[in-house]
């Protein structure tokens, strides 16, 4: 029998549509690693130091092949100057838009990741975490929010959906999200000098906009994203929560490697539309099954998803989405037992799930 992978081998070969020894694990789970680690939550967020001891925790305890490194969705809306409000037990939330007047828009200048909090905290806990785990594990640093969620941040989610919707502000628009990507970029590109391996952005779906806007507003700054860290030699993931069935095309027409997904999303539908095209990332319930629970529901359920999206390799199981601070530990050492035991790959790639 030839050796196990190591994680990082694991997790590559899926991302270049190779057939790994089993189906590698990605575990979406800072707030998580925030309650193991203990302490106030808004520390740990904002220091580098912190967020790759909490991260590591979590690793040591878990073993997953892919650790994702973020410190919630408000990092690039704080270093361009927004105020956020950190809590001392969840995530960080925009306290006020930063845009007051459309003017502003033009005077919002590319911040220096390696210069600029709390970029420079999360690219310090990227190079932490690559250390520590020897190159021996895959690692995602996120570039946080895509051009559109950074636009909601930075001049207010209602005021930017009634922008789009207005033909005298669709240059504004354009122009906004243009930026938002710039951002995007920099701080991937930062990440991939820092030590990880792959990077996303978290993009509008259809819960937010049609899937014409989508076109219009967020798929060009998406595949800029993705084409410039494919350049650097990285890998691109999008990120797009709840059910993206509709979307799916337009997610794989930004060219990304991976894309994360929730259980919403049909799995037989993606799993046909993403074969040889790109891989996905997901698809267990992070608040439903993972969080509210129990081991045996989550074994179930990744059982169903090995099944459905597994069978040929283009997956890497995990949460769709963030893991809530309180999910028990037990529910992810389930996921882990259950993906080490059931996702064993045999020759011609078919899972041999045990009953
Ligand atoms: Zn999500």
């Amino acid at each position: 029998m030839a050796p196990a992978l190591e994680s990082i081998e694991r997790v590559t070969k899926v991302l270049r549509g190779e057939l790994p020894d089993r189906v590698p694990v990605g575990l979406h789970c800072y707030l998580l690693a925030c309650r193991m680690h203990g302490g106030r939550f808004d520390e740990i967020l904002r220091s580098g130091e912190l967020q790759a001891e909490s991260q590591l925790k979590a690793w040591r305890t878990f073993g997953h092949d892919l650790i994702m490194l973020e410190n919630g969705v408000c990092a690039e809306a704080e270093a361009l100057g927004c105020e956020i409000r950190y809590t001392a037990d969840g995530p960080p939330h925009v306290a006020e838009p930063l845009i007051k007047e459309l003017d502003d828009i033009d005077k919002l200048r590319l911040p220096d990741p390696e210069r600029t909090f709390p970029l420079n905290e999360m690219l310090k806990a990227t190079r932490i975490v690559k250390r520590e785990t020897g190159g021996k594990v895959f690692i995602n640093g996120r570039s946080d929010q895509g051009p559109i969620a950074l636009a909601l941040a930075l001049i207010g989610p209602e005021r930017f959906l009634t922008m789009l919707m207005e033909p005298e502000h669709r240059d504004w628009c354009l122009r906004l999200v243009q930026f938002c990507s710039r951002v995007n970029v920099a701080l991937g590109e930062a990440q991939l000098r820092a030590g990880a391996d792959s990077s996303t952005i978290g993009l509008a779906g259809t819960s937010l906009i049609s899937p014409a806007l989508f076109d219009a507003f967020e798929l060009p700054g998406a595949r800029a994203f993705c084409a410039a860290l494919r350049r650097s030699g990285g890998f691109a993931f999008v990120h797009s929560c709840g059910d993206e069935t509709i979307l799916l095309e337009n997610l794989l027409a930004t060219g990304a490697d991976c894309l994360e997904l929730d259980p919403q999303t049909d799995a037989e539908k993606c799993k046909r539309a993403v074969k040889g095209r790109a891989s996905v990332l997901g698809m267990i319930d992070p608040a439903q099954v993972m969080s509210l629970g129990t081991p045996d529901t989550v074994r179930n359920q990744t059982r169903e998803m090995l099944t459905l999206m597994g069978q040929g390799g283009g997956f890497i199981i995990g949460p769709g989405c963030a893991l809530p601070a309180d999910t028990p530990v037990a529910n992810v050492q389930a996921l882990m037992e259950c993906a080490r035991r059931d996702g064993v790959y045999a020759a011609g790639g078919n899972l041999r799930l045990r009953s």
